[in-house]
């Protein structure tokens, strides 16, 4: 009873060199901590366990007890029977030192899985033969081995009153009743432990102590037991996780200024506002009155702007832009690729030609990417670092040597997933030209770390707006993008036109002649229909269509009499945009493409959009891609060819019916979670988040908003946590991510 969780697995008996060594090998398991730490895959509810004596013949129970001996025998063909039987019967000795027999038939493994000395539960229904009570190819659950010298009835007996028994994730070589034996171990030679949470806070939230959970967690007395353990160790982990995000943020902001970036009256953004051939929806007024107060307030903005496809953030996030420069200073939108980019140029030219584009007096707007010719590329740079331009569009290309600005006021990330932390570090980076400035956002805060506070030369940051592409699930939202501040447009501009979404799978083949037919009818009303493919050529390593083969069918065998435009990423800059101005100006009706029109492609007289090998794409992209129609060019419709190419699994089939289920992205992006759990999607988004072993952010929604608001709470009124009675709290998140503050980088999304 006096050993510490950070105590070596080697403390408990029986644990040498050899099986510490292959615990942390199979588990990364090295202390007491790291065993307890290994949940319970799950639980095998044992029923009641009853004694011989209680057993009624021919009822179902539950018989626990040490394995003594195997006998095996092989029965020879008899009557209708032509092949012999292999029986093996095993006795069977209870705690109370009661026998019973178990037998097997055809089952020649069995003795060896079962050796003398292992405990185990048998469940079936027990019979009498002779004076034998006996259980017939009974279920078995192993429960341990019976070492060498111990006392049979204690091993049998710990684990007779223990009906939800804990099953470990187990490898060969370390079984689940290993693990329970090792667990058991650890509990008995643990001193109590100390718990973190603070009384009081504890009390508030209902949650039980540490000590009992930890112990419940691996023996719970029932299930409502198992479920408090659980709960509390799941707080445990989203609540260390977002002080960590909170704190982290905090020091951060220490460390900068934030620019007066607030919209001036009379200014660019304000006569944007009064030009828009619209006028704004709820959402986007209550956006802009948030991020109007972020831009102009002393500490620099860190907001996530979320809204489904189509919800109007371009609007928002020009807005934003103008604001600085209004102030003087300049503004960049990043996005993620080069038909992007362009897409971003062309709208934001035409959204700010009311005001003046490009001519004395007016804006100046550029957009690079890496084609770029030489001699613009040099002239773009040029201006950025004289101030001349104001607005930059452009993909990573920004991310250069050589790019400077003269003043960067407001940072625009677009489709914010696709970009790796470094870049989104490096963009800010380049807020100004004085030395003081680079370095000062992403490095220098780098890390918590004990000790510090507040640096003494602040530098000035630039604020940052991120804007997802599709919606992400409220709770992936608070804990991959904790330290944002989250704005939602959860509204779609009016006339939206509803779209019919349509699954075509191989047993409806003659659909696809239809729907040509039908696309040809759109056409002669002026409509337009895209056909996207998940690949640009065709190849034997993966099956499914490619936009080459699929643009000539197309354009030779079925629309010979329209135009069929062709995109893909592998077409020079020229080319893309070429085949983009035709669909757009209607010189094309078709465009045939890869993933490439995904995101940001905004032709209102499209109302068709074709999607081969549905199968192939993952649900926010099916849905970013539906969002290409619909845009105001009349009844729109998404049709999903599945099952095509290859046999349709059950998770796309799923997958493809949530998709035609509903239009509410944010509807989708909760299907997707829970179709692909969360682990995958940190895991995609290459947070290295620090592990959620208990918590699921999708069932503990309500732990995920309650621990994000109490940390946010405590590291407002404790920006460093430094006062004594935060000092548990301080000292658990720094242990949790010791040497792992990666992890925090990598979150840190401003
Ligand atoms: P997303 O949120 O998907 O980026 P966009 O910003 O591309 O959406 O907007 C989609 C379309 O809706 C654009 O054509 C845009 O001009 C238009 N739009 C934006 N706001 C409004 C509004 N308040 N009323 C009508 N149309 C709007
Ligand atoms: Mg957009």
């Amino acid at each position: 009873m006096s050993h510490h969780l950070d105590d070596p697995v080697t403390c408990l008996p029986g644990v040498g060199p050899k099986l510490a060594g292959r615990l942390a090998e199979a588990f990364g398991i090295r202390t007491l901590r790291g065993l307890l730490e290994h949940y319970p895959r799950r639980y095998h509810d044992a029923g009641a366990v009853l004694d011989l004596g209680e057993v009624e013949e021919g009822t179902p129970a539950t018989l626990l007890g040490e394995v003594l001996d195997w006998s095996t025998r092989r029965i020879p063909p008899k009557g209708a029977r032509s092949r012999p039987l292999d029986l093996a019967e095993g006795r069977i000795r209870q705690a109370s030192g009661a026998v019973f027999t178990v037998t097997f038939f055809n089952q020649r493994w069995r003795p060896a899985t079962l050796p003398p000395g292992t405990v185990a539960a048998f469940s079936g229904t027990v019979k009498r033969f002779r004076r034998d009570l006996q259980l017939t190819s009974p279920d078995v659950q192993t429960l341990g081995t019976v070492a060498a010298g111990a006392d049979a009835a204690s091993a049998a007996q710990r684990l007779d009153h223990q009906r939800l028994l804990a099953v470990y994730p187990a490898v060969e070589g370390l079984p689940s009743f290993k693990l329970n034996e090792l667990v058991a171990a650890a509990l008995e030679v643990l001193a109590e432990v100390d718990d973190w949470l603070p009384e009081r806070l504890r009390r508030d939230q209902g949650l039980r102590d540490l000590d009992g959970a930890l112990r419940a967690i691996h023996a719970p007395a029932d299930h409502a037991d198992r479920h408090t353990a659980r709960r509390r160790l799941a707080f445990d982990e989203l609540f260390s996780l977002q002080l960590g995000l909170q704190w982290r943020r905090a020091r951060l902001e220490a460390d900068t200024v934030g620019l007066d970036n607030g919209p001036v009256e009379g200014g660019w953004a304000e006569r944007f506002r009064a030009e828009l051939p619209f006028p704004l929806t709820g959402a986007q007024t209550r956006a802009l009155a948030t991020i109007g107060t972020d831009l102009g307030g002393t500490r620099p903005m860190h907001r996530l702007l979320q809204g489904d496809v189509g919800s109007g953030k371009t609007v928002v996030a020009v807005w934003a832009m103008l604001s600085a420069v209004d102030r003087g200073r300049q503004a960049a939108l990043m996005v993620p690729t080069e038909v992007l980019a362009e897409q971003h140029h062309r709208t934001l030219t035409e959204l700010l030609a009311p005001l003046g584009v490009n001519v004395l007096d007016g804006l100046r707007v550029a957009a690079l990417t890496s084609s770029t010719p030489v001699r613009e590329r040099r002239r773009i740079l040029s201006e950025l670092l004289t101030g001349e331009l104001d607005l930059i569009v452009g993909t990573h290309a920004l991310l250069e040597e050589g790019v400077r600005f003269a003043d960067l006021g407001v940072v625009v990330i677009d489709e914010q997933h696709r970009f790796g932390v470094s870049q989104r570090v490096r963009l800010k980076e380049k807020a100004g030209s004085s030395d003081a400035v680079a370095g000062a956002v992403g490095e220098k805060g780098g890390g918590i770390s004990a000790g510090g506070g507040v640096s003494p030369g602040a530098a000035t940051a630039p604020d940052v707006l991120v804007m997802t592409a599709t919606p992400i699930p409220r709770s992936l939202a608070l804990t991959l993008y904790g330290d944002l501040d989250v704005t939602v447009l959860d509204e779609l501009p009016p006339g939206r036109e509803p779209i019919t979404t349509q699954l075509i799978t191989p047993r409806e083949a003659h659909r696809r002649s239809r729907l040509e037919a039908f696309i040809r009818t759109e056409v002669a009303q002026g409509r337009r229909a895209y056909v996207v493919c998940p690949f640009v050529e065709e190849s034997d390593a993966l099956p499914g269509k490619g936009a080459v083969e699929e643009h000539r069918r197309l354009a030779r065998e079925v629309f010979g009499d329209l135009e069929v435009a062709l995109v893909h990423g592998r077409l020079s800059a020229a080319d893309k945009d070429a085949a983009m101005t035709a669909f757009r100006t209607g010189a094309a009706q078709v465009l045939v493409s890869t993933t490439v029109i995904e995101v940001g492609v905004d032709v209102p007289e499209a109302t068709i959009m074709v999607i081969e090998d549905a199968e192939r794409f993952g649900l926010s992209q099916l849905h970013q891609l539906r969002g290409r129609v619909g845009r105001g060019g009349g009844r729109s419709f998404c049709v999903l060819f599945a099952g095509w190419s290859a046999e349709l699994s059950e998770e796309a089939g799923e997958r493809l019916t949530a998709v035609a289920g509903t239009t509410d992205g944010f509807e989708l992006a909760e299907a997707d979670l829970r179709l692909r759990g969360s682990g995958q999607l940190f895991g995609s988004a290459q947070s290295g988040l620090p592990d959620l072993t208990l918590a699921r952010i999708q069932e503990d929604i309500d732990l995920v908003a309650a621990t994000r608001r109490l940390a946010t709470e405590l590291v407002a009124e404790d920006a460093d946590l430094s006062s004594s009675r935060h000092r548990s709290l301080r000292d658990e998140v720094l242990r949790r991510y010791a040497g792992g503050l990666e992890a925090f980088a990598a979150l840190e999304t401003g």
